[in-house]
């Protein structure tokens, strides 16, 4: 079974806005029948039923009562606490360790982490962590070259992998008694924390029902498809600006679906981040909410990978796209681009350089105590400020030299 799609080829000229859709051909294994033994029953039956009963019940519902203020609010309160416990807690503190925090935050996590019916720390982290080291591979669970479906929600409905129960890549989170807790009583808890405590809510509010129906179906309905995006349309939608050995993608859209977790490109090449969107205005409210819980003492230990580095991704990226064979070209013509792509990265490298270490004394002043402290923050901000115009000016020369060689390569192969 072979799915074609269109590969956009990439032009420098417009590589900001640049989307390219992968080219996907779907291995044989995506073919092997299914046999009726080896369909996971119980997650089948609760992914297909939650948006069933959703659909019936809520047009039952809301022909007979309406929408009441307190059902939204326990809808967008409940969105919140479970899609932030699978993105800032299941995602970036467990399986990545990108930050520590903590046992009251940790605790908040491992219980509307639960009520997301995504299954518990141990078994989610141990599918993720395997993704990551054999993505795009057979060993990956949501290999997305199996084809989009089989990313999005496929995996789940089939019970394939030998070593499903193998928790031997997640020995640092089993050692932990709260994490094996969760383990051991993840659906008593997920019950409780998913549909007994909105009922409880809605109880107090004189609308019971509806709040299950809101803050439960819809809402386990929506972050469930919410996440599984991250799998499916994170590594086929939008650009690789910092590796182009595997198929994650970076895009707004995808972002702006999934609680910031779009800048997957990113994620995939520096997944010891606590930032998924690191451009500062990028879409990412984890990390957002990381930064807050830090400067309220409930957070520490952010990794951040340095500027530097990742700049020089970026570079070795278009590099690679730039030098990438092309018929017609001369060896000439390459060493060509080649000297003249040196000569910019040299000064793109220079204010990273630059910006990066201006970074790391501002947030090492930052905290420092007593008098000099507020004098040498105000210096280093101004610092900041001239590093940053100075790396702004540097990529702008960047994007432009590029798509300058990009037009130029192309007349040199002709
Ligand atoms: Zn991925
Ligand atoms: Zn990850």
């Amino acid at each position: 079974m072979v799915a074609t799609a269109r590969r956009a080829e990439y032009d420098a000229s417009d590589s900001s806005t640049r989307t390219e859709v992968v080219t996907e051909t779907i291995s044989d294994s995506s073919a092997r029948r299914i046999s009726p033994s080896r369909v996971n029953w119980v997650t089948t039956t609760f992914l297909l039923l939650t948006p069933l009963v959703g659909l019936v019940w809520g047009i039952v519902h809301i022909h007979a009562a309406g929408v009441h203020p307190v059902e939204i609010a326990a809808f967008a309160f409940y969105v919140c606490a479970t899609g932030f416990s699978i993105t800032t807690g299941y995602h970036r503190l467990f399986a990545h360790r990108s930050y520590e925090c903590s046992r009251g935050v940790k605790i908040v996590y491992l219980l509307f982490g639960a009520a997301a019916f995504q299954h518990s720390v141990l078994s989610w982290c141990s599918d993720h962590r395997r993704h990551h080291k054999h993505i795009d591979h057979d060993e990956d669970p949501y290999n997305i070259q199996r084809g989009f479906l089989w990313a999005h929600i496929g995996w789940l409905l089939v019970m394939e992998h030998k070593d499903r129960a193998d928790f031997s890549n997640v020995h640092d989170l089993s050692a932990d008694p709260w994490i094996r807790f969760q383990d051991r009583f993840y659906v008593p808890i997920a019950v409780l924390m998913g549909f007994a405590v909105p009922f409880a809510i809605g109880w107090a509010a004189g609308h019971p029902w509806g709040c299950v129906l809101w803050a439960g179906v819809f809402r386990v309905v929506l972050v469930h498809h919410s996440t599984f995006l991250v799998n499916s349309l994170a590594h086929t939608l939008g650009r690789r600006p910092y590796t182009l050995a595997v198929s994650a993608r970076d895009s707004v859209l995808t972002a702006l679906l999934t609680f910031g977790e779009g800048y997957h490109n990113f994620h995939h090449r520096f997944a010891a981040d606590y930032r998924n969107g690191v451009a500062r205005r990028s879409w990412d409210p984890g990390k957002w909410l990381i930064g807050g819980l830090e400067s309220l003492g409930l957070a520490w230990d952010l990794r951040r990978i340095p500027r530097e580095r990742i700049v020089a991704a970026q570079l070795a990226c278009d590099e690679e796209r730039l030098l990438a064979p092309v018929p017609g070209r001369s060896e000439q013509a390459r060493a060509c681009l080649r000297e003249r792509f040196t000569e910019m990265s040299a000064c793109v490298e220079r204010a990273a350089s630059r910006l990066g270490s201006v970074e790391r004394e501002f947030a090492a002043a930052r905290e420092q105590w007593g008098l000099r402290r507020r004098a040498q923050v105000k210096h280093l901000r101004a610092e900041l400020r001239s590093a940053r115009i100075e790396m702004r000016a540097a990529r702008l020369r960047w994007r432009t030299v590029l798509a300058g060689l990009a037009s130029g390569s192309a007349a040199l192969s002709t």
